[in-house]
């Protein structure tokens, strides 16, 4: 019952909070791990209330999924990000990919490709530069996902499938849905080291993406034994709290020399590699 109230609590403080500016993003970077170098960030929104402070997105996206806030909302967080990276690239830094995750009900809006188009040209972003991660486990009505995915990459958008290995039907996606990415679902990489089976699936997932012309992306990957594993079995990219928690712009952008450094001592070179 209490549960209950504080849901609804917060659906209505939701409404209010895109006008009253309280959402924010932070950002986590993506290492490529051929080169060790920061090639890409991904957008994670958070939720700066008065009184309860910052609350995290599992908390309020899927109250947001529910009652279709998502759409203004996921709207504000695309418009944002696009125009961060925009400034990013204005402000000398080489140009990252900014990975944005779409919900499936933005997925199945019929004017979605517009709305993205739009946003890429009022911030003036190249579209090589935004990224799609939509979550495979979400995607019901597999007719209208294709459509939102083949439109979008019309456009020159990057398409992400997150959470990889922990949908119904995966392997199905792969085969029908044109990707450029898989994100290899963190409860894999957690323990890939150690855990025989968790190093099996990962290693499996990486070759099958190649064979199919998709890159392969770890997330969550929290130790430098994680990062070695991933770079000896060809992972292209990387993401965890190893390299970096997300951070707002600022503090990003300040720890980047930081990050790549941390990176170049861990033994992401190639002789420690291989
Ligand atoms: P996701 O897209 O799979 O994002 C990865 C989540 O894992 C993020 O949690 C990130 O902070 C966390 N993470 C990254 N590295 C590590 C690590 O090394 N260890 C551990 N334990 N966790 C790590 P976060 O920011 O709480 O976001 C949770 C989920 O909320 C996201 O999962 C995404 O599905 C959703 N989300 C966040 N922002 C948005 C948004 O703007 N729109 C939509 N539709 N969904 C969003
Ligand atoms: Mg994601
Ligand atoms: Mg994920
Ligand atoms: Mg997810």
């Amino acid at each position: 019952m209490v549960i209950a109230d504080e849901s609804v609590l917060l659906q209505r403080e939701m409404m209010n909070a895109l006008e009253r500016n309280e959402f924010r993003l932070y950002y986590q970077p993506k290492v490529n791990l051929e080169t060790g170098k920061i090639d890409g960030v991904e957008a994670l929104t958070r939720w700066e209330h008065p009184e309860k402070g910052l609350i995290p997105p599992i908390e309020f996206i899927p109250i947001a999924e529910k009652t279709g806030f998502i759409i203004p909302m996921g709207e504000w967080v695309l418009k944002n990000a696009c125009s961060q990276n925009k400034e990013w690239i204005n402000a000398g830094f080489s140009p990252m990919v900014m990975s944005v995750n779409l919900s499936v009900r933005q997925l199945y809006q019929p004017n979605l490709v517009d709305v993205v188009q739009g946003i890429l040209k009022e911030t003036e972003l190249p579209p090589e530069y935004l990224e799609l991660e939509i979550t495979e486990s979400m995607m019901m009505d597999k007719d209208r996902a294709l459509d939102g995915i083949k439109g979008l990459r019309r456009l020159g958008v990057q398409i992400s499938l997150d959470d990889f290995g922990t949908g119904y039907s995966s392997l199905h996606y792969l085969h029908d849905f044109p990707i450029d990415k898989i994100k290899i679902d963190q409860s894999f990489i957690r323990n890939c080291t150690s855990d025989l089976n968790n190093a099996t699936i990962v290693k499996m997932i990486i070759a099958m993406a190649h064979h199919l012309k998709i890159k392969a992306v770890a997330e969550g990957i929290e130790t430098k034994d994680e990062l070695i594993f991933l770079q000896k079995n060809s992972c292209n990219h990387g993401q965890g709290y190893f390299f970096s928690m997300p951070l707002p712009p600022e503090e990003l952008i300040n720890c980047f020399h930081l990050i790549e450094q941390i990176v170049s001592q861990e033994g992401i070179s190639q002789e420690i590699a291989n």
